[in-house]
């Protein structure tokens, strides 16, 4: 209460010191001007006391004689010194109470000299009035009271000695000067008035803004209070995102490195003679493990997008690949649910400047959502292309199934985080509810719309719109044997499958015919004599499957059949020897891709003048690429390092082991390797350390010997990190044996030449 009440008082007390500045600054200011006005009138006095000697003084001094007077010389002259003083004052002391009383005492001497010159006329005593108005001006009494001491004075005097210089007789009662001093009196009481009335105005006015400016700077002062607790509180937040993205990489780094042991010995496992149920189990680690993978990639992933960490890439890709890509590693899914996975894409090369990587997530995401979500039909991913302004293009995927679908009253919640339509569903079909939200998240800062449509029981649509540059990849080389007139059958129970290749087919010009069952196309090839000449045969339809087919071609047309490519979602139990006995030239693996499709169909047009024994060649056990190279391990971990040279020896590579990136060092001065497998946290000396120091011995050799970073830690300033030491790639743990070998013969293909 009482520091209220201080604060209350010390807040009145800077109010009133402020409003005391405010109204001593006006008035000073008010003063100022009053003192140049009140020059500028004596100016005009002299200007006119002149003017009144020459006209007017002749005729009220000597009658009807007009001529100039000694008066002249008075006027001129004696107001000349009446209006210097003051100018001096004005020049030297402007607003100073000596320069207002001399201002006064001056004017009024102005009154007497022109009273003087107009002979004492009443009528010019009305100046001592004006006069007295304009020094009320300077809202000062004291003024005021000087200026009558002299109106009284010189009446007095003047009334005397040269009464017709003020009264206009020459002879005038003495007291006279009395009833004058009282006019001017009456006067100057009710102009003090006005002034005390005036400066009373400006105070409040004064004390008022005072109020104003106290209430602004308190404002101020809450505002800047506020924005430093902002700026605090954002601090706060800043430091916790930080702690929050350190927290991520090292769980990330401490998860990964156990579960390189656990794929990696899983795949290894996989390679051994197992019976039937070990390799179920083993089967079974390996799912688990890559399903633990793929959750722990969405919630660093996820972070990453909260945190604003997250950047697009931008190079030129085919979106046609990207899609292909996706469809083909959900195909084994989809074919052991039996689901139909189709491509619906245009035969052309689809060039644009993005990033690829991140598409392929999105399309990942909601691709493997749809096969999930479906236990019989198809899921079809389509492409359309709209061409916009600026050499750019919109490009909607639409991935469509015949699934479960989604209630309505949960279609705007799935997109959330976490968030799945049934929870019961991640009992049935796992999953992290996080996928459709990285999703979204990732159309957010790519400018793009995401949506669906979905009705329970008969299927969903999840579409997303992405507007990117043009780019630039060089179309495919045109193919060099036109299917103008190529006449192809094409047989396929799933009408949109035959929909997609007929559009495929009729593009590139061929006669096009259409059957939906074997027996169909049975009839179809029987009715038209002059023949076919290629047959795209799918090979799970009900009633005859596709083998049947063929053979029921081979035996009816013989040495005059036309070729027959299979079509299959399926391993069947028909080796490839089989399907040559079976009249069956080729056989293309579904999902199909146009381009797949266009090369099958090409070879066999371009063999129909030749031997069509020529069968393709039988994929035999080849040997294994790496078998001989002399790899550099360096991996302190006791299972990573196990895993890393049971791996390598499998591959036939000769792998040596460096505990540490010291020794590794050392080994490449000794000894001759092809390629370097680096741990990037080791004790000694770390991974980029290490690369370091080896790219120092090979400068000026022109030698580079490929080194691929392995590390747990799979953020991208990691990787960058790596690259900068001079490392050539990273291969991020846990990593099965295939992605090893992939990462490997990318390397040695880039680098190796120069090892
Ligand atoms: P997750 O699939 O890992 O649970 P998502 O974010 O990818 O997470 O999906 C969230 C939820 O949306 C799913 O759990 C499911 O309930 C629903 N959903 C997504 N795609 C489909 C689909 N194609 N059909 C039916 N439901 C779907």
């Amino acid at each position: 209460m009482n520091t209220a009440i201080l604060h209350l008082d010390s807040a009145q007390r800077r109010i009133n010191e402020r409003a005391q500045q405010i109204y001593d600054k006006q008035v000073d200011r008010a003063r100022r001007q009053m003192d140049r006005l009140m020059l500028l009138l004596m100016l005009l006095q002299w200007i006119a006391g002149v003017a009144a000697t020459l006209w007017i003084s002749p005729h009220t001094w000597i009658g009807s004689i007009s001529q100039p007077h000694v008066h002249l010389a008075a006027s001129i002259v004696l107001g000349g010194m009446i209006s210097a003083l003051p100018a001096l004052f004005v020049w030297r002391m402007p607003g100073k109470p000596i320069t207002r009383h001399t201002i006064a005492v001056s004017q009024m001497l102005w009154s007497a000299l022109l009273i003087h010159l107009s002979g004492g006329r009443i009528e010019t005593h009305f100046h001592v009035f004006g006069s007295l108005a304009f020094l009320a001006f300077y809202r000062d009494w004291k003024v005021l009271i000087t200026a009558t001491v002299v109106v009284a004075a010189d009446h007095l005097v003047r009334g005397i000695y040269i009464p017709q210089s003020v009264y206009g007789v020459l002879v005038a009662n003495q007291w006279r000067f009395l009833e004058h001093a009282g006019w001017v009196l009456f006067e100057v009481s009710i102009l003090t008035v006005g002034c005390v009335r005036g400066l009373r105005e400006m105070w409040d006015v004064a004390l008022r803004r005072s109020e104003v400016e106290e209430a602004k700077s308190l404002t101020e002062i809450e505002v800047q209070k506020r924005t430093e607790e902002l700026r605090l509180a954002m601090e706060a937040s800043d430091a916790a995102n930080r702690a929050k993205s350190a927290f991520l990489a090292n769980m990330s780094h401490e998860i990964r490195t156990p579960m390189n042991g656990v794929v990696g010995m899983a795949g290894l496992l996989k390679g051994t003679n197992l019976t039937e149920e070990q390799e179920e189990f083993a089967d079974t680690i390996m799912a688990s493990a890559t399903g633990l993978m793929a959750i722990l990639n969405d919630i660093l992933d996820f972070s990453r997008i909260e945190a604003g960490k997250l950047q697009l890439d931008e190079t030129d890709f085919s979106v046609n690949e990207v899609v292909e890509q996706v469809v083909g590693l959900m195909a084994s899914n989809a074919a052991k649910k039996n689901v139909e996975l189709l491509i619906d894409i245009p035969a052309e090369t689809i060039a644009v400047v993005g990033d690829s990587v991140r598409l392929r997530q999105m399309l990942m995401n909601l691709v493997s959502n749809a096969v999930k979500f479906t236990n019989e039909g198809e899921v079809c991913v389509k492409l359309t292309t709209t061409q916009e302004p600026d050499q750019k293009l919109k490009l909607r995927f639409e991935v469509r199934d015949t699934g479960i679908g989604i209630p309505e009253d949960r279609q705007a919640a799935i997109f959330e985080s976490f968030a799945q339509a049934d929870n019961s569903t991640t009992r049935r079909f796992g999953g992290s509810g996080l996928g459709l939200a990285i999703t979204r998240r990732l159309l957010e800062i790519s400018n793009g719309t995401f949506g669906v449509q979905s009705k329970v029981g008969e299927g969903s649509t999840f579409w997303f719109e992405l507007t990117l540059p043009k780019g630039t990849i060089a179309p495919e080389s045109e193919p060099m044997i036109s299917l103008k007139d190529v006449k192809v059958l094409v047989v396929d129970d799933n009408s949109t499958n035959r929909r997609i290749v007929s559009a495929w087919l009729t593009s590139w010009g061929t006669n096009l015919w259409t059957a939906e069952s074997g027996s169909a196309a049975l009839e179809t090839l029987e009715a038209r004599k002059e023949g076919f000449d290629v047959v795209l045969l799918d090979y799970l339809m009900p009633g005859m499957d596709g083998i049947r087919v063929a053979q029921a071609i081979q035996e009816r047309f013989g040495e005059n059949r036309p070729a027959v490519i299979l079509l299959s979602s399926v391993e069947n139990e028909h080796s490839r020897a089989d399907h040559a006995s079976f009249g069956i030239d080729a056989w293309l693996t579904k999902p199909l891709q146009s381009q797949k499709v266009r090369q099958a169909i090409e070879r066999w047009v371009s063999k129909n003048g030749e031997q069509k024994s020529k069968r393709n060649q039988t994929q035999g056990e080849q040997d294994s690429p790496l078998k001989g190279l002399r790899v550099l391990v360096a991996e302190d971990e006791k299972v990573n390092q196990r895993v890393a040279m049971a791996v390598l020896a499998r591959l036939g590579c000769d792998a040596v082991l460096a505990e540490n990136g010291d020794e590794a060092v050392q080994r490449l001065s000794q000894q001759k390797f092809d390629l370097v497998l680096m741990d990037v946290h080791m004790p000694v000396m770390d991974g980029r350390e290490a690369a370091r120091r080896i790219r120092e011995q090979e400068a000026g050799t022109g030698r580079h010997i490929p080194i691929l970073a392995v590390s747990a830690s799979a953020m991208q300033q990691d990787v960058a990190l790596c690259l900068e030491a001079g490392m050539d790639a990273h291969v991020a743990k846990p990593y099965t044996p295939s992605q090893l070998v992939e990462k490997i013969t990318t390397a040695l293909e880039q680098f190796g030449a120069a090892a």
